[in-house]
């Protein structure tokens, strides 16, 4: 027996050094002290023994014992720190490696101009007010003056859900929810989506944006709507810019002009982008129809008004020399990371 525990020590010794990980280790542990282990079984046997004999071998077994789990504790620490050192030297961090900049979003162009024309407004004692999209014909057309059998309905052709309930054509409608809603003084400016059943080219598409801009008070003249529009295109394009107003026909406002700007490619003297005329066409705009203002419940012999909407994908195009329309909806960050 005490040959037998001799040998299981020498054993021992040499199957630890081939240890290397923790899984090995366990094995080791399970195979030398455990219930089932070599040690066990052999000393299992020291019932056989004589009385005499038996504190000797037991004084063997447990140093044998004693020296196998003292050289496995030693083991499980070197391996324990093997992989502390291990682990520092592969999950090192370079500090000095350039680090990975997060990509910062910003507003889209057409946000940005459209803030800064509500910038403008506010400044100037304005209301921004919305407007549903889905509206009623009489919103969107008879309150303004066109009725059923109107042609300017033709330019305006759009998304109909039933016969009477629409997909706005302009921001236009808004005024008459405003006019019934409040009494004068009104002045309100009103952004938002409005559609049409156009194909998508160039300078068209079935969604865009207007901002419509109501002024209703007491004297209001033409006068009024001039100097607003002169303020504001000035402020939004610089001192230089100037505007011209040529007469034209809306069926919502009466005297009606369409509103042009002086030429920022080629300062009026003519070029492809104005086609020659030195001035951009880019609103309409007029006195509120007194039938409008009638529609609405406020006595147009008492007041007056002015209105216009402007595109604001227009705006957008021509404050950044945009030549298509359809690059704005298209969601190209290389191409928006511009602006
Ligand atoms: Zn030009």
């Amino acid at each position: 027996m005490k040959q037998a525990l001799e040998k299981i020590e020498l054993l021992a010794k040499a199957e630890l050094e081939k240890i290397t990980d923790a899984e090995q280790l366990e094995a080791f542990r399970i195979r030398f002290l455990g219930k089932k282990g070599e040690l066990t079984s052999v000393l299992k046997q020291m019932a056989g023994l004589s009385a005499e004999e038996r504190p000797i071998v037991g004084q063997i077994a447990n140093r044998v014992r004693g020296g196998i789990e003292a050289e496995l504790a030693e083991k499980a620490a070197q391996l324990k720190a093997e992989t502390a050192a291990r682990r520092l030297r592969e999950e090192r961090l370079d500090v000095t490696l350039p680090g990975k900049a997060p990509r910062l979003g910003k507003a889209h162009p057409m946000d940005s101009v459209m803030h800064e024309i509500e910038d403008i407004f506010i400044g100037m004692g304005f209301d921004i007010v919305e407007g549903p999209e889905v509206e009623y014909d009489y919103y969107n057309f008879e309150a303004l003056n066109i009725p059923a059998d109107h042609p300017a309905r033709d330019t305006q052709d759009t998304f109909f859900i039933t016969d009477n309930i629409l997909l706005r054509s302009q921001t236009s409608s808004v005024q008459v929810h405003v006019m019934e809603d409040r009494k004068p003084p009104i002045r309100i400016l009103s952004p938002g989506r409005v559609y049409r059943s156009d194909a998508i080219d160039a300078t068209h598409s079935p969604i865009f944006h207007q901002i419509e801009c109501l002024v209703v008070d007491k004297g209001i003249t033409m006068a009024n709507l001039v100097g607003t529009l002169d303020t504001v295109m000035k402020r939004l394009y610089g001192e230089e810019c100037k505007i011209r107003l040529r007469p034209h026909h809306f069926p919502f406002t009466e005297p009606s002009a369409e509103v042009d700007i002086l030429c920022f490619n080629c300062g009026g003297k003519g070029c492809a982008m104005c086609k020659g005329e030195g001035y951009v066409e880019l609103l309409g705009a007029g006195m509120v129809h007194p039938k409008v203002l009638a529609n609405c419940g406020i006595d147009p012999n008492e007041y007056s008004g002015f209105a216009f909407g402007l595109g604001l994908e227009r705006v957008t195009m021509g404050k950044y020399g945009i030549n298509d329309l359809r690059l704005l909806y298209e969601n190209d960050l290389r191409f928006l990371g511009q602006f």
